[in-house]
């Protein structure tokens, strides 16, 4: 059956012809492996499968790239975890921290690699990306912190002096030194994710819209996915639902994951006056060091695209109010655009997990389920790399010792789950006052 896609008023979606309307699921169904989730991962792991000739379906409850995949920044960057380098060195080792990094490496390699062979215009810009200090003493920090990164993953990071960030076209009101990553490179996100799907299509992968998976049964050696109007039975079953994904899909996931929202705004077209008056200039995607970040590039149509954390709940009045904190954030980071209308205004969600690091595996307790999720609001490379390696766990043809170390640990369950927001509270307010001292 035919639907209308819901829309969400992005600018993503205001830049593709149209959303995509994969068929409802009707009836009964079977395949060797049924997927949950039409976003990065489960859609890269659809692609590898029935690359390899193996019958998958997948099933997504709203369209193609409806979460996070459609609604994200465009970064495809570092990421997947909330750990700096020297932590995760210092709770898995040195290798594991190293194995970890060329990991990331080659979902940012598999990205550019999967863009190129398919020919597949996304709107690339930015040779890597830059982090702005937000005050003095972070700038200071950033010489000792790269020079370990760099000694240690054999990386070439490079320092900006304050003094720099204009002549490069990177001013701001509150940067003060910063350091460049030389690897990554920004994107549209929901071409990206329409490209991937139509390869997925292409090579033999079925995929449904508006099929919610509501229930997830044993049955004879494999599993029983039931969404409104037809179900499908699988021998092995992927769950990548990430922020988006349904508490007790199944029970033992419960609690274990923390859907933590993210917004973004986008301006409209600026002119060549109007980014001299600011002296942001620059193609690079850029990022500050607060922990509660904001992230922003100049998008190849002369747009500004701002993005900041944080948001507890989804009502009418709080959105308002992350969207207005948003706004204000960005005229006082930019305040030569204070005056530059917003356009396009949307949020979604990101995932976290109590680790504060990604789980690509079995899902222990359901034999012949696994999952690949949390990737800690940077999952352009790292939910495409994973989703492949999940589907390769999934027929066998890799361990989980193939998996680095940092993202082999089952999912913790958050203490007492129904507190979550509270922790969330929390931190957000402890991580606030420390990026203010
Ligand atoms: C505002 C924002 C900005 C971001 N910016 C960046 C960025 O610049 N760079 C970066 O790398 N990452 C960024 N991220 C994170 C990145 O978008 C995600 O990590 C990535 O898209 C996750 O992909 P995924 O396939 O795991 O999950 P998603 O893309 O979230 O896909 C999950 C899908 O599962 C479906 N689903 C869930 N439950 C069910 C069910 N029961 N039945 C059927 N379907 C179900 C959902 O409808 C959804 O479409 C951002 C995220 C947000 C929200």
């Amino acid at each position: 059956m035919s639907f209308q896609p819901r829309r969400i008023g992005s600018f993503w979606e205001a830049s593709v012809a149209d959303l995509v309307r994969d068929p409802q699921l009707e009836g009964d169904q079977q395949a060797e492996v049924a997927i949950v989730g039409g976003g990065y991962a489960g859609l890269s792991a659809a692609l590898r499968l029935a690359l390899q000739g193996i019958r998958v379906v997948v099933l997504e409850a709203e369209h193609v790239g409806w979460g996070a995949s459609g609604r994200n920044g465009g970064f495809c960057c570092y990421g997947g975890t909330k750990k700096s380098g020297q932590e995760l060195a210092r709770a898995y080792g040195l290798d594991e921290a190293r194995s970890y990094v060329r990991y990331q490496c080659e979902a940012m390699d598999t990205v550019e690699t999967r863009l190129d062979d398919w020919g597949a215009d996304v709107d690339r810009h930015s040779k890597g990306e830059v982090i702005l200090a937000h005050r003095p003493s972070d700038y200071l920090a950033f010489a000792d912190e790269i020079d370990w990164t760099n000694r240690t993953f054999g990386l070439k990071h490079s320092l900006l002096r304050p003094e720099e960030l204009k002549e490069q076209g990177l001013g701001g009101a509150e940067f003060h030194g910063g350091y460049r990553v030389h690897e990554g490179f920004a994107l549209n996100p929901m071409k990206y994710v329409l490209a991937l799907a139509e390869q997925a299509r292409k090579a033999g992968a079925a995929i449904h819209g508006q099929s919610r998976t509501s229930r997830l049964q044993r049955e004879g050696g494999g599993w029983r996915l039931e969404t409104d109007r037809g179900s499908v039975r699988a021998k092995k079953v992927i769950l990548a639902g990430n922020g988006y994904r349904d508490e007790n899909l199944p029970a033992w996931l419960y609690g274990r994951t923390l859907p933590v929202m993210s917004s973004i705004l986008v301006t409209r077209p600026m002119s060549d006056d109007e980014l001299a008056a600011q002296g942001w200039t620059s193609d690079l995607m850029a990022a500050d060091s607060r922990i509660l970040l904001h992230y922003f590039r100049l998008l190849p149509d002369r747009r500004f695209l701002f993005g900041t954390r944080g948001g507890l709940v989804e009502t009418p009045a709080a959105l308002e109010r992350m969207s207005r904190k948003g706004r204000a954030d960005f005229e006082r980071m930019f305040p030569a655009w204070a005056g530059v209308e917003t356009q396009y205004s949307w949020y979604g969600h990101v995932c976290l997990s109590w680790n504060l690091t990604p789980y690509v595996g079995a899902v222990p307790e359901c034999e012949g389920i696994y999952t690949a999720m949390a990737w800690h609001g940077s999952g352009i490379a790292m939910a495409s790399l994973s989703g492949e390696k999940v589907a390769d766990l999934a027929l066998g043809r890799i361990s989980a010792s193939d998996i680095p170390g940092v993202m082999r640990t089952p999912f913790r369950r958050f203490p007492v789950p129904p507190f979550r927001l509270a922790y969330l509270q929390m931190a957000y307010w402890w991580y606030g006052l420390k990026d203010r001292i």
